[in-house]
């Protein structure tokens, strides 16, 4: 098993030199588990692509400790610039994730080839730390194996990849507990990629504009993807999974055991052959817990895990989107 460490200072020194000497080191963020690798050292990179069996054509988040770092990874053109500070003032550090022009320095292997690096300042305080030891901005996805659920805790991660990273720094269970926010800036109005929990309308308020708050489908048609990396199935436990709107009627029905994850309560007469895990009816809370509930019912003996459609309302489209593709 890889060697796992609480995220001591010394640990954190420890993990900055695996960085700078080509290594892969799996960190808190506030989202999910990054697998951090030094973003401007190609063969460093393609190490993530290797241990995750991620696709090439999937690009990489590149984070960085202070919005001044984007500078060096990207053009900010004229009509880049006041946006850009709007939103970095607003948001960073935190779940937002901007997408601009690249510079030559970012390798190929990060943008999957394309025109643009997507950047992004986590606010946890130890990815803060392991960026600035390191000196280097850190490529990091999250730290699964490709199509999988993303971890929450450094046991996820042991327990995904195992061997494939050299340290893991254990900071506890994440907070947000889902996937960054992803927005296009390279046109305007700009694009909301993919949802999370910095929502729409938040930017929306910041910038001035509407923006285009649902992401262009990305179903492998002749049109070239928008975002790269939006598969239709991903974030999904190994357990078949399905939401449902009448969630306990079904399980109930079922004529094997079945697991059950819902936000209200279960009836009073729910048969055994149905274990339920109840989340809470709010979409920041439900976010926090919901890729920790699923590790655990993909653990469970059942052949399906019954999800309960949540509400169609914008705050809960980042949950939506997340679902939509685990069940997919
Ligand atoms: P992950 O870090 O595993 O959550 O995946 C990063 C995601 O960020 C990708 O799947 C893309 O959806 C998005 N992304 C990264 N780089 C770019 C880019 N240059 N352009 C558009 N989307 C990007
Ligand atoms: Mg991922």
């Amino acid at each position: 098993m890889a060697r796992l460490l609480p995220a001591t200072p010394d640990a954190i020194a420890g993990a900055a030199r695996i960085i700078r000497d080509g290594g892969l080191v799996a960190f808190p963020t506030e989202t999910v588990y990054g697998l951090g690798a030094n973003a401007l050292d190609a063969g460093a990179v393609a190490r993530i692509f290797a241990a995750k069996g991620r696709p090439a054509s999937n690009p990489l988040i590149v984070h960085v400790a202070s919005p001044e770092e984007i500078d060096a990874l990207a053009y900010v053109g004229a009509q880049h610039a006041a946006p850009l500070q709007a939103v970095t003032d607003a948001f960073w550090p935190g779940p937002l994730t901007l997408v601009l022009p690249r510079k030559p320095v970012v390798p190929d292997t990060v943008t999957a080839g394309g025109p643009t690096v997507a950047v992004r300042m986590p606010r946890h305080s130890v990815a803060l730390a392991l960026i600035r030891a390191a000196g280097v901005p850190l490529a990091a996805p999250s730290a699964n194996r490709s199509e999988q659920l993303s971890p929450t805790r450094a046991e996820h991660v042991a327990q995904g990849l195992g061997d494939a990273v050299d340290l893991i720094l254990d900071g506890g269970p994440t907070d947000v507990g889902l996937e960054s926010t992803v927005l296009d800036l390279t046109e305007w109005p700009p694009r909301l990629l993919r949802p999370g929990m910095v929502t729409a309308a938040e930017i929306e308020s910041v910038l001035g504009v509407p923006i285009s708050a649902h992401p262009a489908p990305n179903s492998g048609g002749s049109e070239p993807a928008r975002s790269p990396g939006r598969m239709p199935r991903h974030y999904a436990p190994r357990t078949r999974l399905r939401v449902v709107t009448d969630v306990w009627a079904e399980a109930t029905c079922a004529a094997a055991p079945v697991a059950v994850l819902a936000h209200t309560s279960p009836p009073a007469d729910l048969p055994p052959h149905v274990q339920a895990t109840i989340l809470p009816a709010e979409p920041r809370a439900y976010a926090a817990h919901l890729y920790e509930a699923l590790h655990q019912l993909d653990r469970l003996a059942v052949s399906l895990i019954l999800v309960q459609a949540v509400p169609e309302t914008d705050d809960w489209l980042a949950v939506r989107d997340r679902l939509g593709r685990a069940g997919a």
